[in-house]
Protein backbone atom coordinates (compact mmCIF):
# COMPACT_ATOMS: atom_id res chain seq x y z
CA UNK A 1 0.00 0.00 0.00
CA UNK A 2 0.78 3.52 -0.77
CA UNK A 3 0.49 5.83 1.77
CA UNK A 4 0.59 9.82 2.39
CA UNK A 5 1.04 11.66 5.77
CA UNK A 6 -0.42 15.46 6.09
CA UNK A 7 1.79 17.25 9.01
CA UNK A 8 5.30 17.67 9.92
CA UNK A 9 5.50 17.38 13.41
CA UNK A 10 7.07 14.61 15.53
CA UNK A 11 3.39 13.16 15.84
CA UNK A 12 3.83 12.63 11.53
CA UNK A 13 7.44 11.85 12.19
CA UNK A 14 6.03 9.09 14.83
CA UNK A 15 3.46 8.06 12.39
CA UNK A 16 5.98 7.76 9.38
CA UNK A 17 8.13 5.35 11.64
CA UNK A 18 5.71 3.48 12.39
CA UNK A 19 3.86 2.56 8.79
CA UNK A 20 7.50 2.52 7.93
CA UNK A 21 7.67 -1.00 10.02
CA UNK A 22 4.64 -2.35 8.18
CA UNK A 23 5.84 -4.82 5.88
CA UNK A 24 2.20 -3.87 3.86
CA UNK A 25 3.25 -0.38 3.39
CA UNK A 26 5.38 -0.45 0.05
CA UNK A 27 6.00 3.36 -0.31
CA UNK A 28 5.67 6.16 1.91
CA UNK A 29 4.91 10.33 1.16
CA UNK A 30 4.37 12.93 3.95
CA UNK A 31 3.28 16.42 3.34
CA UNK A 32 5.32 18.62 4.12
CA UNK A 33 7.16 16.69 6.43
CA UNK A 34 10.51 17.54 8.07
CA UNK A 35 14.03 16.79 7.50
CA UNK A 36 13.93 14.15 10.14
CA UNK A 37 10.99 12.42 7.90
CA UNK A 38 12.60 12.52 4.96
CA UNK A 39 14.67 9.29 5.89
CA UNK A 40 11.68 7.28 5.97
CA UNK A 41 9.53 8.96 3.21
CA UNK A 42 9.74 11.39 0.19
CA UNK A 43 8.84 15.10 1.41
CA UNK A 44 6.51 16.93 -0.81
CA UNK A 45 5.66 21.56 -0.15
CA UNK A 46 2.13 21.38 -0.65
CA UNK A 47 -0.56 23.39 2.03
CA UNK A 48 -1.87 20.34 3.56
CA UNK A 49 -5.28 22.89 4.36
CA UNK A 50 -5.79 22.99 0.65
CA UNK A 51 -8.67 20.07 -0.38
CA UNK A 52 -7.53 20.15 -3.72
CA UNK A 53 -4.01 20.76 -3.43
CA UNK A 54 -3.92 17.35 -1.43
CA UNK A 55 -5.98 15.36 -3.49
CA UNK A 56 -3.43 16.54 -6.55
CA UNK A 57 -0.98 14.94 -4.73
CA UNK A 58 -2.55 11.78 -3.61
CA UNK A 59 -3.62 11.23 -7.18
CA UNK A 60 -0.13 11.93 -8.89
CA UNK A 61 1.37 9.18 -6.66
CA UNK A 62 -1.69 7.18 -6.48
CA UNK A 63 -2.02 7.15 -2.39
CA UNK A 64 -3.93 4.29 -1.51
CA UNK A 65 -4.38 6.02 2.11
CA UNK A 66 -4.32 9.04 2.93
CA UNK A 67 -3.54 10.01 6.41
CA UNK A 68 -4.27 13.20 8.21
CA UNK A 69 -1.90 14.08 11.63
CA UNK A 70 -3.02 17.49 12.25
CA UNK A 71 -6.27 18.99 13.00
CA UNK A 72 -6.34 21.94 11.07
CA UNK A 73 -6.85 20.05 7.18
CA UNK A 74 -9.65 18.06 9.42
CA UNK A 75 -11.77 21.20 10.59
CA UNK A 76 -11.32 22.30 6.95
CA UNK A 77 -12.65 19.38 5.71
CA UNK A 78 -10.02 18.07 3.75
CA UNK A 79 -11.01 14.44 4.54
CA UNK A 80 -14.35 14.45 3.25
CA UNK A 81 -12.88 16.37 -0.15
CA UNK A 82 -10.82 13.12 -0.33
CA UNK A 83 -13.66 10.83 0.29
CA UNK A 84 -15.63 12.66 -2.41
CA UNK A 85 -13.11 11.57 -5.20
CA UNK A 86 -12.70 7.97 -3.84
CA UNK A 87 -9.74 8.48 -2.31
CA UNK A 88 -9.41 6.29 0.97
CA UNK A 89 -8.67 8.49 4.24
CA UNK A 90 -7.80 8.35 7.56
CA UNK A 91 -9.60 11.11 9.87
CA UNK A 92 -13.30 12.20 10.17
CA UNK A 93 -14.97 14.51 8.06
CA UNK A 94 -15.23 18.23 8.59
CA UNK A 95 -18.65 17.82 10.90
CA UNK A 96 -17.31 14.72 12.95
CA UNK A 97 -14.62 16.61 13.68
CA UNK A 98 -16.10 19.53 15.54
CA UNK A 99 -15.89 17.33 18.28
CA UNK A 100 -12.25 18.74 18.47
CA UNK A 101 -12.60 22.22 16.75
CA UNK A 102 -15.80 23.88 19.44
CA UNK A 103 -15.72 22.69 22.95
CA UNK A 104 -19.49 23.44 23.06
CA UNK A 105 -20.38 21.34 20.41
CA UNK A 106 -18.62 18.82 22.30
CA UNK A 107 -20.22 19.09 25.38
CA UNK A 108 -23.35 19.16 23.28
CA UNK A 109 -22.50 15.78 22.13
CA UNK A 110 -21.41 14.49 25.58
CA UNK A 111 -24.55 15.59 27.33
CA UNK A 112 -26.94 14.07 24.47
CA UNK A 113 -24.62 10.56 24.89
CA UNK A 114 -25.33 10.89 28.77
CA UNK A 115 -20.95 10.54 28.89
CA UNK A 116 -19.33 11.96 32.37
CA UNK A 117 -17.47 15.46 31.87
CA UNK A 118 -17.27 18.69 33.55
CA UNK A 119 -20.51 20.75 34.28
CA UNK A 120 -19.50 23.78 31.47
CA UNK A 121 -21.86 26.83 30.42
CA UNK A 122 -20.77 28.25 27.19
CA UNK A 123 -20.75 32.25 27.35
CA UNK A 124 -20.35 34.83 25.28
CA UNK A 125 -20.51 37.74 27.04
CA UNK A 126 -18.54 38.86 29.99
CA UNK A 127 -21.74 39.14 32.46
CA UNK A 128 -22.10 35.29 31.21
CA UNK A 129 -18.44 34.59 32.11
CA UNK A 130 -18.27 36.31 35.82
CA UNK A 131 -21.63 34.38 36.61
CA UNK A 132 -19.96 31.32 35.46
CA UNK A 133 -17.14 31.67 37.47
CA UNK A 134 -19.01 32.52 40.13
CA UNK A 135 -20.93 29.20 39.90
CA UNK A 136 -17.70 27.16 39.21
CA UNK A 137 -15.40 28.54 41.78
CA UNK A 138 -11.89 27.62 41.82
CA UNK A 139 -9.94 26.61 40.21
CA UNK A 140 -11.01 28.63 37.33
CA UNK A 141 -10.98 26.69 34.50
CA UNK A 142 -11.72 29.10 30.76
CA UNK A 143 -11.34 27.64 27.41
CA UNK A 144 -11.87 29.32 24.06
CA UNK A 145 -14.84 27.95 21.72
CA UNK A 146 -12.52 27.52 18.84
CA UNK A 147 -9.21 25.52 18.17
CA UNK A 148 -6.27 26.70 19.92
CA UNK A 149 -3.47 23.96 19.55
CA UNK A 150 -4.10 22.87 23.62
CA UNK A 151 -3.02 26.81 24.50
CA UNK A 152 -6.41 28.22 24.91
CA UNK A 153 -6.94 26.85 27.89
CA UNK A 154 -6.48 28.30 31.66
CA UNK A 155 -6.61 27.12 34.74
CA UNK A 156 -6.14 29.11 37.23
CA UNK A 157 -6.90 30.44 41.30
CA UNK A 158 -6.35 33.97 39.82
CA UNK A 159 -10.13 35.57 38.79
CA UNK A 160 -7.91 38.60 37.31
CA UNK A 161 -6.49 36.37 34.72
CA UNK A 162 -9.49 34.16 34.33
CA UNK A 163 -11.73 37.03 33.35
CA UNK A 164 -8.83 38.45 31.06
CA UNK A 165 -8.46 34.80 28.88
CA UNK A 166 -12.38 35.17 28.50
CA UNK A 167 -12.23 38.57 26.94
CA UNK A 168 -9.52 37.82 24.70
CA UNK A 169 -11.15 34.81 23.30
CA UNK A 170 -14.45 36.07 22.90
CA UNK A 171 -16.45 33.04 23.32
CA UNK A 172 -15.41 30.68 25.88
CA UNK A 173 -16.44 27.38 27.88
CA UNK A 174 -16.30 28.15 31.46
CA UNK A 175 -16.66 24.37 33.38
CA UNK A 176 -15.80 22.99 37.09
CA UNK A 177 -12.59 22.08 37.47
CA UNK A 178 -11.99 18.41 37.04
CA UNK A 179 -9.41 16.81 39.74
CA UNK A 180 -7.34 13.46 39.87
CA UNK A 181 -4.60 12.20 37.37
CA UNK A 182 -4.96 12.65 33.71
CA UNK A 183 -5.09 9.86 31.39
CA UNK A 184 -5.14 10.17 26.82
CA UNK A 185 -6.52 6.93 25.74
CA UNK A 186 -6.38 6.91 21.49
CA UNK A 187 -9.52 5.07 19.61
CA UNK A 188 -9.44 3.70 16.23
CA UNK A 189 -13.33 4.43 14.99
CA UNK A 190 -14.61 3.16 11.72
CA UNK A 191 -18.12 4.50 12.19
CA UNK A 192 -19.63 1.66 14.04
CA UNK A 193 -16.56 -0.48 15.92
CA UNK A 194 -14.28 1.39 17.71
CA UNK A 195 -10.89 0.00 19.00
CA UNK A 196 -8.65 1.21 22.38
CA UNK A 197 -4.46 1.39 22.06
CA UNK A 198 -2.64 2.02 25.21
CA UNK A 199 -3.81 4.70 27.47
CA UNK A 200 -0.64 6.93 28.00
CA UNK A 201 -0.07 10.27 29.98
CA UNK A 202 1.38 13.29 28.69
CA UNK A 203 2.77 16.70 30.60
CA UNK A 204 0.82 19.77 29.27
CA UNK A 205 2.49 22.45 31.57
CA UNK A 206 5.34 24.23 30.04
CA UNK A 207 7.85 23.70 33.45
CA UNK A 208 8.89 21.03 36.31
CA UNK A 209 6.05 20.16 38.64
CA UNK A 210 3.26 21.15 36.45
CA UNK A 211 4.07 24.93 36.17
CA UNK A 212 3.88 27.38 33.77
CA UNK A 213 1.82 27.91 30.74
CA UNK A 214 -0.24 24.96 29.07
CA UNK A 215 2.00 24.04 26.04
CA UNK A 216 1.14 21.53 23.53
CA UNK A 217 2.28 18.84 25.42
CA UNK A 218 6.07 18.84 26.79
CA UNK A 219 6.12 14.69 27.51
CA UNK A 220 4.81 11.49 27.45
CA UNK A 221 4.74 8.08 28.60
CA UNK A 222 3.35 4.68 28.12
CA UNK A 223 2.22 1.90 29.20
CA UNK A 224 0.62 3.60 32.54
CA UNK A 225 1.68 1.22 35.58
CA UNK A 226 -0.27 3.10 38.19
CA UNK A 227 -3.87 2.49 35.93
CA UNK A 228 -6.23 0.35 37.50
CA UNK A 229 -7.51 -3.29 35.30
CA UNK A 230 -10.41 -2.77 33.56
CA UNK A 231 -10.38 1.25 33.60
CA UNK A 232 -9.74 0.76 29.45
CA UNK A 233 -12.78 -1.43 29.36
CA UNK A 234 -14.37 1.13 31.43
CA UNK A 235 -13.51 4.07 29.31
CA UNK A 236 -15.03 2.69 26.16
CA UNK A 237 -18.44 1.86 27.59
CA UNK A 238 -19.02 4.95 29.56
CA UNK A 239 -17.55 7.13 26.84
CA UNK A 240 -16.46 5.92 24.06
CA UNK A 241 -19.16 4.13 22.64
CA UNK A 242 -22.35 6.13 23.69
CA UNK A 243 -19.61 9.13 22.22
CA UNK A 244 -19.76 6.99 18.68
CA UNK A 245 -23.22 5.81 18.48
CA UNK A 246 -24.67 9.65 19.23
CA UNK A 247 -22.34 10.29 16.93
CA UNK A 248 -23.88 8.23 14.51
CA UNK A 249 -27.22 9.00 15.16
CA UNK A 250 -26.32 12.30 14.04
CA UNK A 251 -25.35 11.36 10.67
CA UNK A 252 -21.82 12.08 11.76
CA UNK A 253 -20.19 9.13 11.34
CA UNK A 254 -16.67 9.34 12.98
CA UNK A 255 -13.66 7.63 11.19
CA UNK A 256 -10.56 7.98 12.51
CA UNK A 257 -8.84 8.46 15.98
CA UNK A 258 -11.04 9.59 18.75
CA UNK A 259 -8.77 10.83 21.21
CA UNK A 260 -10.18 11.17 24.70
CA UNK A 261 -8.61 13.67 27.44
CA UNK A 262 -9.66 11.60 30.91
CA UNK A 263 -9.55 12.96 34.54
CA UNK A 264 -9.54 10.09 36.93
CA UNK A 265 -11.85 11.52 39.69
CA UNK A 266 -12.89 9.93 42.89
CA UNK A 267 -15.91 9.57 40.98
CA UNK A 268 -14.72 7.91 37.79
CA UNK A 269 -13.29 8.81 34.67
CA UNK A 270 -14.72 12.13 33.16
CA UNK A 271 -14.00 13.42 30.14
CA UNK A 272 -11.92 16.44 29.74
CA UNK A 273 -11.26 17.13 25.90
CA UNK A 274 -11.88 14.92 22.67
CA UNK A 275 -9.42 15.17 19.86
CA UNK A 276 -9.82 14.42 16.14
CA UNK A 277 -6.50 12.86 15.82
CA UNK A 278 -3.43 11.47 17.08
CA UNK A 279 -2.87 13.40 20.37
CA UNK A 280 1.36 15.31 19.85
CA UNK A 281 3.31 13.63 21.88
CA UNK A 282 1.28 10.98 23.49
CA UNK A 283 1.32 9.43 19.57
CA UNK A 284 5.00 9.09 20.01
CA UNK A 285 4.92 6.69 22.90
CA UNK A 286 1.93 4.78 21.53
CA UNK A 287 2.82 4.38 18.28
CA UNK A 288 6.79 2.95 19.37
CA UNK A 289 4.99 -0.05 21.49
CA UNK A 290 2.52 -0.52 18.27
CA UNK A 291 3.53 -4.44 17.09
CA UNK A 292 0.22 -4.85 14.85
CA UNK A 293 0.95 -3.46 11.36
CA UNK A 294 -0.35 0.21 11.64
CA UNK A 295 -1.34 0.39 7.34
CA UNK A 296 -3.76 -2.23 7.89
CA UNK A 297 -5.42 -0.65 10.61
CA UNK A 298 -5.52 2.58 9.85
CA UNK A 299 -7.12 1.35 6.28
CA UNK A 300 -9.64 -0.60 8.47
CA UNK A 301 -10.90 2.64 10.01
CA UNK A 302 -12.30 4.25 6.48
CA UNK A 303 -13.29 1.26 4.83
CA UNK A 304 -15.69 -0.14 8.17
CA UNK A 305 -13.41 -3.25 8.61
CA UNK A 306 -12.53 -2.21 12.44
CA UNK A 307 -15.14 -5.15 13.64
CA UNK A 308 -13.01 -7.71 12.86
CA UNK A 309 -10.06 -6.51 15.33
CA UNK A 310 -10.96 -7.34 18.95
CA UNK A 311 -7.67 -6.27 19.92
CA UNK A 312 -3.60 -4.63 19.59
CA UNK A 313 -1.02 -6.61 19.95
CA UNK A 314 1.87 -4.63 21.99
CA UNK A 315 5.48 -5.15 22.52
CA UNK A 316 6.28 -5.38 26.07
CA UNK A 317 8.09 -2.75 28.33
CA UNK A 318 7.08 1.31 27.61
CA UNK A 319 8.74 4.23 26.35
CA UNK A 320 8.75 7.85 26.96
CA UNK A 321 9.10 11.07 24.94
CA UNK A 322 10.57 14.18 26.51
CA UNK A 323 9.97 17.12 24.13
CA UNK A 324 12.35 19.78 23.41
CA UNK A 325 11.27 23.11 23.53
CA UNK A 326 12.80 26.73 21.50
CA UNK A 327 13.85 29.73 23.75
CA UNK A 328 10.39 31.18 24.28
CA UNK A 329 7.86 28.31 23.76
CA UNK A 330 4.67 28.26 24.43
CA UNK A 331 5.06 32.40 23.18
CA UNK A 332 6.18 33.48 20.22
CA UNK A 333 9.24 30.83 20.14
CA UNK A 334 12.98 31.67 18.80
CA UNK A 335 13.45 30.06 15.42
CA UNK A 336 16.36 29.47 12.86
CA UNK A 337 18.96 28.33 15.42
CA UNK A 338 21.58 25.50 14.63
CA UNK A 339 20.52 21.97 16.56
CA UNK A 340 23.06 19.75 16.56
CA UNK A 341 24.00 16.64 18.62
CA UNK A 342 21.26 14.62 16.60
CA UNK A 343 22.98 11.44 15.79
CA UNK A 344 25.03 11.66 19.28
CA UNK A 345 21.43 11.26 20.42
CA UNK A 346 20.49 8.78 17.81
CA UNK A 347 23.33 6.67 19.22
CA UNK A 348 21.80 5.80 22.72
CA UNK A 349 20.80 2.20 23.31
CA UNK A 350 17.21 2.22 23.01
CA UNK A 351 16.37 6.21 22.38
CA UNK A 352 16.26 8.22 19.14
CA UNK A 353 15.04 11.58 18.20
CA UNK A 354 12.05 12.13 16.53
CA UNK A 355 11.54 16.01 14.30
CA UNK A 356 8.90 18.36 15.21
CA UNK A 357 10.10 21.74 14.45
CA UNK A 358 13.09 21.01 12.72
CA UNK A 359 14.52 22.65 8.95
CA UNK A 360 17.39 22.16 6.97
CA UNK A 361 20.14 24.60 6.79
CA UNK A 362 22.24 24.08 4.01
CA UNK A 363 22.45 20.49 2.61
CA UNK A 364 23.11 18.90 5.75
CA UNK A 365 22.75 20.88 9.11
CA UNK A 366 19.58 21.34 11.38
CA UNK A 367 17.85 24.24 12.60
CA UNK A 368 15.03 25.25 15.03
CA UNK A 369 11.61 25.75 13.08
CA UNK A 370 8.91 25.53 15.72
CA UNK A 371 7.95 25.97 19.69
CA UNK A 372 8.28 21.85 20.09
CA UNK A 373 11.91 21.60 18.43
CA UNK A 374 12.54 18.17 18.77
CA UNK A 375 11.21 15.05 20.99
CA UNK A 376 13.83 11.88 22.01
CA UNK A 377 12.35 8.93 22.91
CA UNK A 378 13.56 6.74 25.21
CA UNK A 379 12.60 2.49 25.19
CA UNK A 380 13.28 -0.39 27.63
CA UNK A 381 11.81 -3.09 29.92
CA UNK A 382 10.76 -0.99 32.30
CA UNK A 383 9.52 2.91 32.58
CA UNK A 384 12.58 4.04 34.30
CA UNK A 385 15.22 2.66 31.97
CA UNK A 386 13.05 4.18 29.14
CA UNK A 387 13.02 7.22 31.47
CA UNK A 388 16.59 6.89 31.69
CA UNK A 389 17.31 6.55 28.08
CA UNK A 390 14.89 9.44 27.04
CA UNK A 391 16.88 11.91 28.95
CA UNK A 392 20.26 10.23 28.23
CA UNK A 393 19.35 11.37 24.40
CA UNK A 394 18.47 14.65 25.24
CA UNK A 395 20.88 15.62 27.29
CA UNK A 396 22.98 15.36 23.65
CA UNK A 397 21.36 17.91 21.83
CA UNK A 398 22.72 21.44 21.50
CA UNK A 399 20.38 24.07 20.62
CA UNK A 400 20.99 27.93 22.10
CA UNK A 401 17.96 28.78 24.77
CA UNK A 402 16.10 25.44 24.64
CA UNK A 403 14.39 23.55 27.34
CA UNK A 404 13.34 20.48 28.32
CA UNK A 405 11.23 19.26 31.70
CA UNK A 406 13.16 17.11 33.93
CA UNK A 407 10.25 15.16 35.83
CA UNK A 408 8.15 13.28 32.91
CA UNK A 409 7.81 9.82 33.99
CA UNK A 410 9.24 10.55 37.11
CA UNK A 411 6.30 9.91 40.13
CA UNK A 412 5.12 6.89 37.90
CA UNK A 413 8.48 5.19 37.74
CA UNK A 414 8.82 5.81 41.68
CA UNK A 415 5.35 4.08 42.05
CA UNK A 416 6.52 1.70 39.68
CA UNK A 417 7.83 -1.47 41.81
P1 LIG B 1 -7.97 20.93 26.81
O1 LIG B 1 -7.47 21.73 25.65
O2 LIG B 1 -9.45 21.00 27.01
O3 LIG B 1 -7.44 19.56 26.82
O4 LIG B 1 -7.28 21.48 28.11
C1 LIG B 1 -5.88 21.48 28.24
C2 LIG B 1 -5.49 21.06 29.62
O5 LIG B 1 -6.11 21.91 30.60
C3 LIG B 1 -5.92 19.66 30.00
O6 LIG B 1 -5.06 18.67 29.58
C4 LIG B 1 -5.98 19.75 31.50
O7 LIG B 1 -4.68 19.62 32.05
C5 LIG B 1 -6.45 21.16 31.74
N1 LIG B 1 -7.92 21.15 31.91
C6 LIG B 1 -8.84 21.35 30.96
N2 LIG B 1 -10.08 21.27 31.47
C7 LIG B 1 -9.95 21.01 32.78
C8 LIG B 1 -10.89 20.81 33.87
N3 LIG B 1 -12.20 20.89 33.69
N4 LIG B 1 -10.37 20.56 35.07
C9 LIG B 1 -9.04 20.49 35.25
N5 LIG B 1 -8.13 20.67 34.30
C10 LIG B 1 -8.56 20.94 33.07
Amino acid sequence: MKALVLGGGGREHALVRALSRDPGITSLHCAPGNPGISANAENHVINVRDGLAVTQLASRIRAELVIIGPEAPLVEGVAETLRDRGIPVFGPDREAARIEGSKSYAKEVMQAAGVPTARARTCRSQGQVTDALDAFGTPYVVKDDGLAAGKGVVVTHDRGEAERHARECGRVVVEEYLDGPEMSLFVLCDGVNAVPMLPARDFKRAHDGDTGPNTGGMGAYAPLPWAPEGLVEEVMTTIVRPTVSELARRGNRYQGLLYVGLALTSEGPRVVEFNARFGDPEAQVVLDRLATPLGALLQAADTGGLGRITSLEWRTGAAVTVVLGAENYPGDPVKGDPVSGIDAANAVEGAYILHAGTAWSGVRDIKSNGGRVLNAVGTGDTLATARERAYQAIERIELRGSFYRGDIAQEATANEG
